[in-house]
């Protein structure tokens, strides 16, 4: 990190363009937990173009503080909220970039560093066009702006936009749309908007069985082959054939543990880590019972095991497509020429968080680069995001005022 430089504490940027604000953050080292200076930046800004600027931090025992930001103009309705969060995840050997990972430096047309895509640049995109929208429309465009950005959604993301949500439901805030800026585009530049995302649920299968000599099985009980028969009935049939805008749900298992380093003995229990990721035909709690009754079913009398349910956070959840994921596609079928499909695939993000406070999609740059080493953007990208995203401020508002 000593190529670090903390903008905060030089002149007020005034260079608004895409690139210019995507440098300024991923100079600031805001790896998880770390502020980084990141926030302090968006502060300084959106203060000065007339944002009333908030920067709750969240505590919880086990987990460390975890500044967060909120900033908003206007005092109306509409209010459309961009969202996205400032930490990054570590660079890993810094010596392996070829760019320092907080260098923004600029290559052959591309933007390097740590969280080029995921997701500073997708925040300097908004932030360029917000500020090119206000400095056309003046305060009075007929709505409010909103910024919720969060500092541990690559983290535990329990200090984040969970507890800024009800914050801000406790300041009766209320929002009408967010765009998040995840990166959600595979290759290209306006091929996917995502309008939901699967749940997920992990599981953890224990046989239990009797310890013993191989030589004398009738003494013993291996818990190995009941193992094996439960997993085979878990993946035996699939769970569900998709739905209108999911895929299949899919079960994975993950790991099959017997921990016995020895070859004449025969294992007491042997354990399975599995994980399903979901689709709108299950909740948790269906998804948990039908798992338990194939379990059953396949174990009988013969088979003893013990099933543990990780309670997830993550229900799959839709925003069905309507006139605001229409004005978006609009939008990005305007800068790209290309339809972008509307897609639930893909981890998780905080917009299952969000979707309980207003609809929510994302959208944002190519990730094809994230989390690794020589993140970076294509400048292009940077710049047609940015044209994307003002198209849609004048849309939303022309809707708004008309
Ligand atoms: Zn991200």
């Amino acid at each position: 990190m000593g190529d670090a430089i903390r903008p905060s504490r030089g002149p007020p940027l005034s260079d608004h363009t895409p690139l210019a604000l995507a440098q300024a953050l991923i100079r600031c080292p805001s790896v998880t937990p770390e502020e980084g200076g990141a926030l302090s930046f968006l502060a300084d800004l959106l203060s000065r173009a007339g944002f009333s600027v908030e920067r709750p931090v969240f505590s919880e025992a086990g987990t460390p503080d975890i500044e967060n930001l909120y900033a908003r103009i206007g005092t109306t309705g509409p209010v459309l909220v961009f969202a996205g969060h400032t930490d990054v995840v570590p660079p890993g050997e810094a010596a392996s970039w070829t760019q320092g990972p907080f260098s923004g430096a600029v290559v052959d047309g591309f933007l390097y560093g740590r969280g080029a895509v995921d997701m500073k640049g997708g925040i300097a995109c908004m932030l360029a066009a917000t500020l090119a929208f206000l400095d056309a429309r003046g305060p009075n465009f007929g709505g409010s702006i909103a910024f919720l950005i969060t500092g541990d959604e690559e983290g535990p993301a329990v200090n984040g936009t969970v507890k800024l949500l009800a914050w801000a439901k406790a300041r009766a805030e209320r929002f009408d749309h967010c765009l998040l800026g995840e990166p959600t585009n595979p290759d290209t530049l306006g091929e996917m908007i995502k309008i939901g995302r699967r749940g997920s649920l992990t599981g953890r299968i224990t046989v239990h069985g009797r310890q013993g000599h191989v030589a004398y099985p009738h003494r013993a009980e291996n818990p190995i082959p009941g193992l094996l028969r439960l997993a085979s009935a878990l993946i035996a049939e699939p769970l569900d054939g998709g739905t209108a805008h999911f895929d299949a749900s899919n079960l994975e298992f993950t790991t099959i543990d017997v921990g016995n380093p020895a070859t004449n003995v025969i294992p007491a229990s042997a354990k399975a880590v599995f994980n399903v990721r979901f689709n709108d035909d299950w909740t948790a709690e269906t998804l948990g019972a039908e798992i338990r009754t194939r379990l059953e079913a396949a174990a009988g009398s013969a088979v003893r095991f013990s099933l543990d349910l990780q309670p997830s956070n993550s229900p799959a959840f839709l925003t069905r497509p309507d006139a605001f994921v229409d004005l978006v596609a609009d939008a990005i079928q305007a800068e790209t020429g290309r339809r972008p499909a509307l897609s639930t695939t893909g981890g998780t993000s905080d917009a299952r968080f969000i979707k309980d406070a207003c609809p929510v999609i994302e959208f944002g740059l190519v990730g094809r680069t994230m989390h690794e080493t020589d993140e970076r953007v294509a400048l292009a990208d940077l710049e047609r995001l940015t044209a994307i995203y003002g198209r849609v401020l004048e849309a939303y508002f022309q809707t708004a005022s008309s």
